[in-house]
C-alpha cells in the first residue's frame, strides 16, 4: 500500500513557467485541453501517487464514456480512482481495508451530494443529457462544460484533498500502517492515543448508563490554530496543546472525561444539572486557557446535551462537532448548542445553496456602490462594489449572511465575477459622459488567488469594456502570508493593476502582509479603527498607521467612518481620504451615478 505521508493541500505538481500548478489549476488545463472531468481529474492527481497521468487518464476514460449515457458524474468515480491510487483501495484479501476503502468512497459521495445539492448524475449538473446528439449540440453552442464543470471540478478536488488531508489524522490508517511503521517510538505514541480513546469512550459509555443527571458533550477548538502555528512554528503549537491537556485534567472530576481528538479539536463530557452550570464550566474552560506565554487563545465550543442516552457515542460527538462548526461561522458567539440556533443556521445554509444557481439566473445579485470621499477636497474620489442580494420573497440578504457559504462551496467566484463586469460596465457609463476620475474597487475573494483563471476575467472585462486598467481597483483582504498569493498580487501588480489591502489591522498579519505583498492602498479597518479610537494610546497608533503609511508611499482610506469625532480625528493625523455611513451607505449603482453625476458635472 502506499502511504501518502504529510498531504501538503496545495501540493504542487506540475510548474509552468513561474507559476506552480495546483491540481485545481492543473484539472483545469486538461479541461481546457478538451479531456472530460473524469479526465481532468484522474490526470491532477496521478503523479502524486507515483503514477503515469496519461495512463492514469486513459484508464479513467471509461468513466467518461459512463458519463456520455448520461450516468454519474465523472467526478465522483475519478475520485474513486484517486483514492484507489492514494489508498489502494478494495482488497477483497483483507477485510479491514475493504470496509475501509469503502467508508472513503462513502464519505466523498456524501459530500459530493451535499454540496451539489443532490443532483450527481451528468445531465443533472449540465441541465443537458450528453447522450442524446441533440442536446449534445447544444452543450457544445452553449460552451455547458466549460461554464459549469470547472466549478463541480474544483469542489470535488476540495473534497479529494480535505479527505487526503484529514487522513493524516484517521486512527484506522494510522492503525493499518503500523506493520510499516519504522519507528517503535512513533508506534508506541499511535497505539496509546487508540487506547486512549477507547478508554475515553469506555468512560463516557458507562457513565453514560450510571448517571441520572444530564449529560453534555463540549466539543472546542482554537480559533485559527493555523496562524499559531504558522506564525510561533509548530513546537509552540505542540507545546499549546500540552498547555490545554494540562490544564483539562486538573480541571476535570471523576465525572468528566476529556480526549484530545486531534490536532487542537478537544472533547470533554460532562455531568450537569442545569444549562446555567454547564455555561458556566465552560467559561471555567475558557477562563483557563486565555493565553499561553502572552499569546492570547481564543476557543470555539460546540455543545450538543445528551437527549437520548442509547445514541451512539460517535453521533453525540458528531452533534457537539456539527454545533463547533457552526459556532466558527458566527460572529455573536463562540458557544453554540446543537439545537435550534444551530438548524436555523443550516437552514440559511441550505436556502443559500438552493437559491444560488437561480440568483445568478434570473440576475438576483446586485451592485451597490459606497461612495469614498476626500475629507479636504469634499467630494467623491472612487467607490467600493458591495453586492447585495435581493430575493424576490425574503427581499435583500447581506453579504454577511450569503458571503461566508458561498465562499465555502467556491460559488463567490462566479458572484465576484458578476459584481465585477457590471463595475466595469460602470466604469464605461462614466466615462461615455466625461467622468473618469472615479475609480470603483471590487472585492477579490481568496478564492480567486489560488488560480489564475481570475485574472484572464478581469482583463477581458477591461479589455471588452475598453476602460482604463487603473479605473477598476481591486481589494484584496489580508492572509497569513500566504506565498502564493502574494506571487499572485506580484503579478497583478506588474500587469499594473491598483492592490487595496482591505480590513487591514483586523487579523493577524498585516504587518508582515504588507512586507509581501505590493499593495498601493491601505484600507483601514472599522473595528480596528474604533477600537483605536477608544483610548489616547490607540490614537497614537493611528497616527502612526497614518505615518507609515506615507512613508512607504501608500495610499490610505478609513473604512466605516460613522461620526463626526472620527471624520476630525482622521483629518487631524492626516487620513484624507474616507468611506461610511457618515458620508454614504452603498447604494443601487444608478443612485450613485446621479449622485456622481450631479457632482461632477455641476462642478
Ligand atoms: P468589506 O469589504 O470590508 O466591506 C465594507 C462593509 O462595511 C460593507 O458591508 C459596508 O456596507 C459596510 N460599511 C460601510 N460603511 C460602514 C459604516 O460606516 N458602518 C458600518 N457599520 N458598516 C459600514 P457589506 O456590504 O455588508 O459587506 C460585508 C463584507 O462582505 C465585505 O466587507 C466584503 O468582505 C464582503 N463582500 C461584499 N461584497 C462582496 C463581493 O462582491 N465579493 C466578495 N468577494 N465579497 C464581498
Ligand atoms: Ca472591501
Ligand atoms: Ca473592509
Amino acid at each position: 500500500m502506499i502511504g501518502i505521508g504529510k498531504y501538503d493541500k496545495r501540493n504542487c505538481v506540475l510548474r509552468k513557467g513561474i507559476s506552480v500548478l495546483t491540481h485545481v489549476e492543473k484539472a483545469k488545463e486538461l479541461l481546457k485541453q478538451e479531456y472530460h472531468c473524469s479526465q481532468a481529474l484522474t490526470g491532477a492527481f496521478a503523479e502524486d501517487f507515483g503514477f503515469n497521468a496519461r495512463n492514469a487518464m486513459k484508464i479513467s476514460t471509461c468513466f467518461g464514456s459512463g458519463m456520455h449515457r448520461g450516468g454519474l458524474c465523472g467526478c465522483i468515480t475519478a475520485a474513486m480512482l484517486v483514492f484507489g491510487m492514494a489508498f489502494g483501495l478494495y482488497d477483497p484479501q483483507d477485510k479491514e481495508l475493504e470496509v475501509y476503502g469503502y467508508k472513503k468512497a462513502e464519505e466523498f459521495y456524501e459530500r459530493f451530494f451535499e454540496k451539489m445539492n443532490g443532483k450527481v448524475l451528468c445531465r443533472e449538473i449540465l441541465g443537458a443529457d450528453f447522450s442524446k446528439p441533440e442536446e449534445l449540440v447544444r452543450i457544445r453552442q452553449e460552451g455547458l462544460v466549460q461554464k459549469i464543470c470547472p466549478h463541480v471540478l474544483e469542489m470535488s478536488i476540495d473534497i479529494i484533498e480535505d479527505i487526503l488531508k484529514e487522513q493524516e489524522e484517521d486512527e484506522a490508517y494510522i492503525r493499518l500502517n503500523l506493520a510499516d511503521s519504522e519507528s517503535t517510538a512513533e508506534m508506541q505514541t499511535v497505539l496509546k492515543r487508540v487506547d486512549k480513546l477507547q478508554k475515553f469512550r469506555k468512560n463516557v459509555h458507562d457513565m453514560l448508563l450510571t448517571s441520572d443527571k444530564k449529560i453534555g458533550f463540549i466539543q472546542f477548538d482554537i480559533k485559527r490554530f493555523k496562524i499559531i502555528n504558522d506564525l510561533y512554528g509548530e513546537k509552540f503549537g505542540d507545546e499549546v496543546l500540552f498547555f490545554i491537556n494540562d490544564n483539562l485534567k486538573k480541571l476535570c472530576g471523576d465525572r468528566q472525561f476529556f480526549m484530545n481528538l486531534r490536532s487542537d479539536v478537544f472533547i470533554v463530557v460532562t455531568e450537569y444539572e442545569t444549562e446555567e452550570s454547564l455555561l458556566d464550566f465552560i467559561n471555567e474552560i475558557e477562563g483557563m486557557l486565555v493565553s499561553f506565554k502572552d499569546v492570547k487563545i481564543q476557543l470555539t465550543f460546540g455543545v450538543y446535551s445528551v437527549e437520548d442516552k442509547s445514541m451512539e457515542i460517535r453521533q453525540m460527538e458528531d452533534r457537539a462537532a456539527m454545533a463547533r462548526k457552526s459556532a466558527k461561522t458566527n460572529v455573536l458567539t463562540n458557544v453554540l448548542f446543537y439545537k435550534e440556533q444551530f438548524k436555523e443556521l443550516l437552514y440559511t445554509r441550505k436556502f443559500i445553496e438552493e437559491n444560488m444557481n437561480i440568483a445568478v439566473e434570473e440576475k438576483q445579485f446586485k451592485m451597490y456602490l459606497q461612495p469614498k470621499y476626500s475629507i479636504s477636497q469634499n467630494k467623491i474620489v472612487g467607490a467600493e462594489a458591495l453586492v447585495r442580494w435581493i430575493h424576490p420573497e425574503r427581499g435583500m440578504v447581506y453579504p454577511n449572511e450569503f458571503i461566508p457559504v458561498l465562499e465555502e462551496n467556491g460559488f463567490i467566484k462566479l458572484v465576484d465575477y458578476y459584481i465585477w463586469e457590471e463595475a466595469s460596465r460602470f466604469i464605461k457609463k462614466c466615462a461615455d459622459i466625461g467622468i473618469e476620475d472615479c475609480p470603483i474597487s471590487v472585492n477579490v475573494s481568496r478564492h480567486h488567488l489560488k488560480d489564475i483563471e481570475f485574472m484572464h476575467v478581469l482583463v477581458e472585462d477591461i479589455k471588452s469594456n475598453r476602460i482604463e486598467k487603473s479605473l477598476l481597483e481591486l481589494e484584496i483582504t489580508e492572509t497569513v502570508n500566504d506565498q502564493q498569493i502574494s506571487q499572485m498580487a506580484m503579478q497583478l501588480k506588474a500587469d499594473g493593476f491598483t492592490l487595496l489591502m482591505d480590513d487591514f489591522g483586523s487579523g493577524y498579519s498585516s504587518l508582515s502582509m504588507l512586507l509581501e505583498t505590493p499593495f498601493d492602498v491601505i484600507k483601514l479597518d472599522k473595528k480596528f479603527m474604533d477600537n483605536m479610537m477608544a483610548s489616547e494610546k490607540g490614537k497614537l497608533i493611528l497616527e502612526y498607521v497614518v505615518a507609515m503609511a506615507e512613508k512607504l508611499g501608500l495610499g490610505l482610506l478609513a473604512e466605516g467612518v460613522e461620526t463626526r469625532e472620527q471624520v476630525e480625528l482622521l483629518q487631524k493625523i492626516g487620513c484624507d481620504k474616507v468611506q461610511g455611513y457618515y458620508f454614504a451607505k452603498p447604494m443601487p449603482q444608478e443612485e450613485f451615478f446621479e449622485l456622481l453625476k450631479k457632482e461632477r458635472l455641476a462642478g
